[in-house]
């Protein structure tokens, strides 16, 4: 018999002995490009938090404003009882930014790609996904009855010789994130979509990290490559990186929302946002269109950290986005610089295998619109001092 005693232990001894054990760093103070880790104040490179609107007051306002006038819950799932006018009224105002027919939210992008992969997919259909694809998606298609299979990275022949090696008469699915998380690259999606029309298959785009990054006022990476109309293109993503708040959305034609309604288990078993979160998500897709000086700052900040980076001699993998990676060699490496560079005032942390492979460990830096210049400088200072001290550097 193993008690959970047993379990517990053996689990945990194993994660320890393979380098895997994390235990979560805390901020003592709120979301912000300067902030407080460990007693002391940092720069915060760790964020997803893009366009600094985690702890806005546009944002606070709203959500305050909704707390008072709504309440603190829906009350019920959203099928039932818990759909408020607000919510739909955000879906509404959601599906008119991404230029797409329609918008569903559930509760993060975590649960989108559980609804939709899990809801949509049937024995006998085929699903072709980029081999980096987010673990959210890998869990997803768990869910997914269909035929499965794995392209390489990025690999447009690839994907193209795996749809025409297994022909269906099923649905047929090419399932991308827009923006790597680790690397930072973008899905070459004019050619992804292009292969995936020849094959007659859909596009499903997850664009956590290009929505609010990527494409006129962050309309995100489908926008940015131009196929924001296509009703064969289906973009989910998430409401709680650049948009600040917490939340996931599926943006397509209105059956698509219509099947995600009456199908995806998130939204059918699971109670959907309270009203402040609705109020924040609202005042943030308002805000980026009135103000996109708030977009150019995100973009501006990131030429310039990526530039001075490169300038003292770091690699950064040619990211093209505002995740800007900075590679260290093997997991050791990495942990030992972040914890250095949070000694000199500067959060970022480390990843290793098996989130990234092996040898290209790294810190995973993330500038946003909310740094000034000279948090920027400073972190750049820590960075080439600790460059230095672990090797990675001249100098
Ligand atoms: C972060 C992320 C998610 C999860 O989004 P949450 O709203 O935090 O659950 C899903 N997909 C990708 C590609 C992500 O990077």
């Amino acid at each position: 018999m193993t008690t959970l005693n047993d379990r517990l232990t053996a689990e945990l001894t194993r994660l320890r002995e393979s380098g895997l054990h994390i235990s979560p760093r805390v901020l003592e103070a709120p979301q912000r490009p300067l902030t407080r880790v460990a007693g002391r104040e940092v720069v915060n490179l760790a964020s997803n938090n893009y366009l600094g609107f985690a702890d806005h007051p546009f944002l606070k306002e709203r959500a305050e404003r909704y707390l008072r006038e709504w309440g603190a819950g829906a009350g019920a799932v959203r099928t039932i009882a818990g759909t408020l006018s607000i919510h739909e009224d955000f879906e509404r105002q959601l599906a008119e930014f991404k230029h797409t027919g329609s918008a569903l939210v559930l509760q993060s992008g975590f649960t989108t790609n559980q609804g939709v992969l899990g809801s949509l997919l049937q024995e006998g259909d085929l699903v072709v996904s980029d081999e980096l694809n987010h673990a959210s998606i890998i869990d997803g298609l768990r869910l997914a009855k269909a035929t499965k299979k794995i392209y390489r990275h990025k690999d447009v022949e690839d994907l193209d010789r795996i749809l025409r090696e297994n022909p269906t008469d099923g649905l047929k699915l090419v399932v991308t994130d827009g923006v790597f998380s680790m690397d930072g690259d973008v899905a070459p999606l004019d050619r992804i979509i292009e292969v995936a029309r020849r094959h007659g298959a859909v596009t499903y785009v997850d664009d956590a990290h290009g929505s609010g990054v990527l494409g006129e006022a962050g309309r995100g990476t489908v926008h940015h490559f131009g196929f924001e109309h296509a009703d064969d293109v289906i973009q989910i993503g998430t409401l709680s990186k650049a948009w600040g708040v917490v939340g996931g959305y599926a943006a397509g034609t209105h059956d698509l929302r219509d099947l995600l309604i009456n199908r995806a288990r998130p939204f059918l078993f699971s109670t959907g946002h309270p009203p402040a979160v609705v109020g924040a998500l609202s005042a943030a897709l308002e805000l980026v269109v009135k103000e996109p000086e708030i977009m150019e700052r995100l973009w501006e900040n990131t030429r310039y950290f990526k530039a001075e980076l490169a300038r003292l001699g770091f690699d950064t993998m040619g990211s093209e986005t505002p995740i800007t990676p900075v590679v260290f060699g093997e997991a050791g490496a990495a942990f030992e610089a972040s914890r250095r560079l949070l000694d000199r005032g500067v959060f970022a942390v480390g990843i290793g295998f098996p989130t990234v492979p092996r040898g290209l460990a790294r810190i995973r830096n993330i500038v946003t619109a909310a740094h000034t210049r000279d948090m920027l400088d400073r972190a750049l200072s820590a960075y080439e001092h600790v460059g230095r001290e672990v090797g990675v550097v001249a100098g």
